[in-house]
């Protein structure tokens, strides 16, 4: 059975017009759906009874099944899903002062093989339809509920690179950003890619105001290469002119992310290089502290050398934050998501 929540109201509308029914029951679900959070068809009673037994027969509404819950001391949860297949994956709730985000997942394992990601680590087993990347969505806010806590904020950096899941990861955009779906803000959502120009371009070209990260984690090529294998295939003088047409007709700014790795890419040189590479784009950097991977070589930077690396781009007139850490004593930082409980469920 296909999953109600993988559908654009769109593509319901069009499913509803097949079945020789108004396009507008697609509202009408979409309302009970992710308005009201009534997930049971046959709850829906605006809607005839042979029109809901037929649905039933043919859209799953089931949220993705939690497994295992960890709360870290800063707010942050980690989620563990079992999807309908058995894989699983995970999603983490953030608590800024801004609002709650959720970092969510695109895919089951990783293809990228980035030298210093724990998601890699996995290899990629398939990707997520747009219904399991809403239904992680509706979950955490389900968790939210009883506190009376929204979800103001989405990032799509968890595990699985989310331009290798092209179609499904914009139509859960859609999806989640449909004033008559979930209603979040375009603003508020952030697509983060490892660097595939065709799709950053297209990205650029679909009209949505979502956020793009790119991982760029290097000044230059030979470090890039060292360090994310994509690089070899997308090499960095494709990957920055992609970057350049996506701002132009997008409009929107690109935050470019930047993990400083001991003695790899952090030294004032790269930080000058790093300026000359991004100089003159309407983007910003965001330094981010390694969180070590126990199979992974790397260590993290200290935090004085962070500190001088974060003034020498801002002396260079580029644009630099720091980004703030989350959830570090449950594993549940930047590149610690592996969905580790495989190897014993
Ligand atoms: N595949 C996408 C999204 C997932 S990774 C991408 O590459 O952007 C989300 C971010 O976390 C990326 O910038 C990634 O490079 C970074 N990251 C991976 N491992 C990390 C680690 N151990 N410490 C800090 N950040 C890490």
């Amino acid at each position: 059975m296909s999953s109600l929540f993988s559908l654009t109201r769109e593509k319901l509308a069009g499913h509803f017009l097949q079945i020789g029914q108004s396009k507008f029951r697609a509202e009408q679900v979409f309302d009970w759906v992710y308005r009201k959070g009534i997930y049971d068809i046959s709850q829906m009673s605006n809607l005839s009874l042979p029109l809901r037994q037929e649905l039933c027969s043919i859209f799953d509404t089931a949220l993705p099944h939690e497994v295992k819950r960890q709360e870290s001391k800063d707010g942050t949860v980690k989620f563990l899903f079992e999807l309908e297949d058995h894989s699983k994956v995970e999603s983490v709730l953030m608590r800024y002062d801004y609002g709650n985000v959720i970092c969510l997942s695109s895919q089951v394992g990783c293809a990228m093989g980035c030298a210093f990601c724990a998601s890699g680590l996995l290899k990629k087993e398939r990707n997520l339809t747009a219904g399991e990347m809403i239904g992680q969505v509706l979950a955490v806010k389900e968790y939210l509920k009883p506190s009376f806590e929204t979800l103001s904020h989405a990032v799509v950096m968890g595990t699985g690179e989310p331009f290798d899941n092209y179609d499904n990861v914009m139509d859960f955009v859609r999806i989640l950003n449909d004033p008559k779906g979930i209603g979040m803000g375009a603003r508020h959502i952030t697509v983060s890619t490892c660097g595939i120009p065709d799709k950053i371009r297209r990205y650029g070209k679909e009209g949505l105001q979502i956020n793009l990260a790119i991982s760029l984690h290097a000044p230059n090529q030979e470090i890039r290469e060292s360090l994310m294998p994509i690089a070899r295939a997308y090499p960095l003088d494709e990957l920055i002119p992609a970057v350049k047409d996506y701002i132009e007709s997008s409009g929107r700014r690109v935050t470019f992310e930047y993990i400083l790795l001991e003695g790899v890419n952090g030294s004032l040189q790269n930080a000058d290089e790093l300026s000359d590479l991004v100089r003159g784009m309407l983007a910003y950097v965001n330094l981010i502290p390694y969180n070590p991977v126990k199979e992974k070589p790397y260590r993290r930077s200290s935090k004085d050398k962070v500190k001088a690396f974060h003034d020498r781009l801002l002396k260079r007139g580029i644009n630099a934050t720091v980004r703030k850490e989350f959830g570090k004593d449950i594993d549940a930082a930047c590149g610690q998501l592996r969905a580790k409980e495989k190897k014993v469920l």
